[in-house]
């Protein structure tokens, strides 16, 4: 490592002004047991699956030579508001790796203290990371950018949480998981240096992250070519988390991945009723920052707080407010493309974009399940009468719709209907394709909770059908029982809706 690091060892929570890094040594735990491997990665990272002396290393116990584990020191701005000093609180790098892939960082979370734990214990739940664990693998095989998940490992050890969920504090199991990305860096690093005004040091992690992650960037403006690639990364995500239906639910400047990856999977849900106000965030209400519909502009505003950090290298900024203003077209770009291809439209003009906004209008209100809905337009016969378009979408409602709404909803897929005939894709070719970009399985907080609660009492059968059904999520068979509207009882159960920050 390159960089000024504080190397003392020492856990006690504090600034560490300068310093990119601090030393941290996992914390062992009592009796760690090995939940789950992920195959499919391990094989990419050239990785055996992990022997007993293995398990000990991802549950923080053992720390082989050649590994130098560390917390990463960073800043952000949490629901807006400047929160000063972050850094990994309850995340350890344990090194880098180097594969056939390329080199991966490889991070426990969960692991113990570290000098950036603050008030907090560096712990994590099963609960929590189970949630992440398989909610990374899901997001990579919907093909959305996505740091990764090696395994989790439960610790034998209880952590104490006070939270929403089930309404009482209490001892709960705790877990580690061991999370892959290219790297973890966030907006927050580069924040939390420009805060510092520590110039230097950030022109030297700004250059470090071109040449690792952006080798093919090194013309003469090449700060300002990064940041546009930032800009437009982040743009695709934000896009890719529309067409998914997910919902981060805490995106501050500290959870924003300067790869454009979705990374720190806290309190987040897929959409089940399509909900644009939707946050599945407690601590986001009232305000829903955070809601479904909001994410493309925080998105926007998040990049705001990026190029202000990196400003202090320009002497004129007016380049760099140009790059962020391109976020704006290169959003709608990918946008627009990307709900062609959900509904099956080889072009996206003038026509389609009203079209589209008329979706979204009578989808607002009517909030059917999104997920159902996409994947039976799809299946929509090219040549429908009103009553038989009822019939077709019934089952992918939650509220009974009156007389004005049904009209609504009738005309909208008419039109849609005559625009896809109209279309140059054969119907085949179009339905192919909007089953490309529909997932027809979403990991709906409610299944995670149901695989939860099992787990919680040592069954692992739901969790073991989750794993594998997520690695196919646009399959078309298979799993019926998944593929369903969310439950009744669990539309207001504390964890199957609504989490907290704080898991
Ligand atoms: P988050 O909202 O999950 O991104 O967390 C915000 C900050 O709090 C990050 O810097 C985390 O590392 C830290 N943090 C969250 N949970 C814990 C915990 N249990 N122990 C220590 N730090 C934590
Ligand atoms: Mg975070
Ligand atoms: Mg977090």
């Amino acid at each position: 490592n390159t960089f000024d690091g504080d190397d003392s060892g020492d856990r006690t929570p504090r600034q560490t002004p300068g310093m990119l890094y601090s030393k941290a040594t996992p914390t062992p735990v009592a009796a760690p047991q090995l939940l789950a491997w992920s195959q499919e990665l391990g094989q990419d990272l050239e990785l055996e699956t992990p022997s007993r002396e293995d398990v000990k290393v991802l549950a923080g116990n053992l720390v082989t030579p050649g590994m130098e584990p560390y917390a990463a020191c960073y800043a952000g701005h949490q629901f807006g508001n400047w929160a000063g000093q972050l850094g990994d609180g309850r995340a350890i790098t344990l090194g880098e790796l180097s594969s056939k892939n390329g080199i991966f960082e490889l991070q426990l979370k969960g692991a113990g203290p570290t000098a950036y734990s603050r008030h907090a214990d560096g712990r994590a739940v099963l609960r929590s990371s189970v949630r992440e664990y398989l909610m990374s693998e899901a997001m990579h095989h919907l093909g959305v950018p996505t740091t990764r998940a090696l395994a989790l490992v439960s610790t034998g050890d209880k952590v104490l949480r006070d939270m929403f969920y089930n309404g009482n504090p209490g001892y709960e199991p705790g877990a580690i998981v061991t999370r892959v990305a290219p790297t973890f860096l966030r907006f927050g690093n580069f924040e939390l240096l420009a805060a510092q005004r520590e110039k230097d040091k950030l022109q030297q992690l700004i250059s470090w992250t071109i040449d690792r992650y952006y080798p093919h960037l090194n013309g003469e403006d090449r700060i300002l070519d990064w940041f546009r690639e930032v800009v437009s990364k982040t743009a695709f995500l934000m896009s890719e988390w529309q067409r998914v239906g997910f919902v981060h639910g805490v995106m501050n400047t500290d959870n924003m991945s300067i790869l454009g990856l979705s990374i720190d999977y806290g309190p987040f849900s897929f959409l089940d009723n399509y909900d644009y106000k939707f946050t599945p965030n407690t601590t986001d209400l009232p305000g829903r920052r955070y809601a479904f519909g909001n994410q493309p502009s925080i998105g926007y505003w998040n990049l705001g707080r990026l190029a202000n950090a990196i400003s202090l290298l320009f002497e004129d900024t007016s380049p760099l407010e140009t790059a962020l203003e391109s976020y704006e077209k290169t959003f709608w770009d990918y946008y627009y493309g990307m709900m062609g291809g959900k509904l099956g439209l080889d072009t996206v003009g003038k026509e389609e974009k009203e079209l589209i906004s008329r979706f979204e209008k009578v989808l607002s209100e009517l909030q059917p399940d999104m997920t159902l809905f996409y994947r039976s337009l799809a299946d929509l016969p090219a040549e429908v009468t009103s009553e038989e378009i009822m019939d077709h979408f019934q089952d992918v409602f939650y509220k009974k719709m009156d007389a004005s709404a049904s009209e609504a909803f009738i005309s909208l897929i008419s039109d849609y209907s005559k625009m896809r005939k109209n279309s140059s894709l054969s119907s085949d070719a179009a339905r192919e394709m909007m089953n490309r970009h529909n997932p027809r399985i979403i990991l709906r907080n409610y299944l995670l909770h149901e695989a939860i609660e099992q787990l919680e009492n040592g069954n692992d059968s739901h969790f073991r059908k989750l794993q594998e059904a997520l690695k196919q999520p646009y399959a078309a068979t298979g799993f019926e029982e998944l593929v369903q509207k969310r439950p009744d009882w669990a539309e207001t159960k504390a964890g199957c809706s609504m989490l907290s920050c704080s898991s």
